[in-house]
């Protein structure tokens, strides 16, 4: 039986991810809530869009934490 529910919280909690970049395999922090385009720092391939709540990641989320 399942007795903890997720709660459904309408303010979302801010996280950082680490990403991992599927060209090059360089991993770096992303904010969850990026509002900027975020690019990878080794080959430019972008890793995470904006899209006005939480960022959209683009590569692949390995972790998160925060
Ligand atoms: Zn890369």
């Amino acid at each position: 039986m399942v007795k903890k529910r997720k709660e459904l919280v309408p303010t979302p909690k801010s996280k950082f991810y680490n990403v991992r970049c599927p060209d090059c395999g360089n991993t770096q922090t992303i904010f969850s809530h990026a509002s900027t385009y975020v690019r990878c720092f080794v080959c430019n391939r972008l890793l995470a869009a904006p899209t006005g709540g939480k960022a959209r990641i683009e590569g692949k989320k390995v972790s998160e934490f925060g």
